[in-house]
């Protein structure tokens, strides 16, 4: 493919922060974007050179956007895969409808991997009640386990743990019976991620490994690079590239890991596009996880992404605002560190408003001052 040159339109299916955030590196290449998204104003549509205001399934919207850009992009991973098919009869589409479709479903997500010899905590598909009663489905070795909706889940939302099969019954039935995979809870050392581009030819770029801290299944802290040993660390890598090439993957790819502890590595779910758990690439890495999306959207080499210095990531949910506007100059007087506000004008708790990102000399010393600056502004 001939390398898409800066001036050209990009199109970009949702409008939510990853898709500002897209929007801003395109600019800054001298890009432009349309955002097709049906908020009127979505945080990426507010700046985008173009906004149609339509719903994913709206194949007349869908063919406006194909006939006015050169390539397109996607930054939200419940894109009905029909609407990437159609997209991609005018221009270049990556992600591909086949990852996006594999991704945004746990039941695909997990055969996949399974399928192709990588590990995953041990689970069973539940689609109807009481299926597993006659071991049709065994789930006896399964608990505790976590029950997780396959589709339209994020940020611990859809899941509920269960201790037994009566539990697993009734749990199911409060998710109104939609498919779903009971998986085993495991024993986490840590989680971590890597966030990775796969370029037209193959060549895979990754982000150094990622230590992330949740907090009631929301992702709270990003540590870089994780501190876990050089050999977890290499593996982690290893693993996530396989997992990009079995896919034959274009794109901007997440690989979330549990870290059992034992040492094993064990994939939790892979997300088609950059990741809330590779934002700080836009302050600690030469080259950013969105800048690598318009360039392997593009078809341009990939960026050199060497880390500038260690750097903790913290995520500012709407809890924060609860009082009114936090105070961010306690942010901002800080000297190594970067505040990103989403421009999302209402506040609900457990809603992804921001983010600020400090650099130190050394792990520790970004994380100390993270912590130190969560408290000022009355996060714990
Ligand atoms: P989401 O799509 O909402 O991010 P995840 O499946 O990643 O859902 O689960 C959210 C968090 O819940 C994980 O990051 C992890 O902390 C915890 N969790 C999920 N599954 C397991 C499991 N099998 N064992 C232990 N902890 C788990
Ligand atoms: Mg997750």
């Amino acid at each position: 493919m001939e390398p898409i040159v800066p001036g050209a339109m990009l199109g970009l299916l949702g409008g939510g922060q990853l898709g500002r955030m897209f929007v801003m590196a395109a600019h800054q290449m001298g890009y432009q974007v349309t955002v097709l998204d049906a908020d009127p104003d979505s945080p990426a549509g507010r700046i985008a050179d173009q906004f149609i205001c339509a719903e994913y399934a709206d194949r007349a919207a869908l063919k406006r956007l194909g006939e006015q850009c050169a390539a397109i992009t996607t930054e939200f991973e419940n894109i009905p895969a029909a609407a990437l098919a159609q997209l991609s009869e005018f221009c270049f589409v990556s992600p591909d409808a086949k990852s996006v479709s594999i991704a945004q479903n746990r039941i695909s997500e997990k055969q996949f991997l399974q399928a192709n010899d990588f590990s995953v905590a041990p689970f069973a598909i539940i689609e109807q009640a009481d299926q597993f009663k006659n071991d049709k489905v065994p789930v006896a070795g399964l608990f505790p386990g976590i029950l997780k909706v396959s589709q339209f889940g994020y940020d611990g939302k859809g899941q509920k743990h269960v201790n037994n099969e009566a539990g697993l019954n009734a749990a199911f039935i409060d998710m109104k019976s939609v498919p779903c995979v009971l998986e085993k809870k495991l024993p986490l050392k840590c989680e971590v991620s890597v966030v990775l581009t796969r370029g037209c030819d193959g060549e895979v770029v990754c982000f150094p490994v990622v230590e992330n801290q949740h907090v009631n299944g929301i992702l709270d802290v990003s540590i870089v690079p994780a501190r876990v040993s050089a050999e977890t660390a290499k593996q982690a890598l290893e693993i996530a590239g396989n997992v990009a090439a079995a896919l034959n993957y274009r794109g901007v790819l997440c690989v979330e890991f549990f870290l059992l502890e034992n040492g094993q590595l064990v994939i939790n779910e892979i997300a088609p596009r950059p990741h809330n758990s590779g934002h700080f690439s836009i302050d600690a890495c030469l080259t950013s996880q969105f800048e690598q999306q318009v360039r392997a959207l593009c078809g341009l080499p990939l960026g050199n992404t060497v880390l500038h210095q260690p750097c903790v990531m913290v995520n500012l949910l709407g809890d924060l605002w609860q009082n009114g506007e936090p105070d961010w100059l306690l942010v901002l007087q800080q000297s190594s560190t970067k505040l990103h506000l989403y421009g999302k004008r209402i506040a609900r708790p457990g809603r992804k408003m921001g983010h600020f990102t400090v650099l130190g000399a050394t792990v520790d010393q970004a994380l100390t001052k993270a912590l130190h600056i969560k408290q000022l502004i009355g996060l714990d």
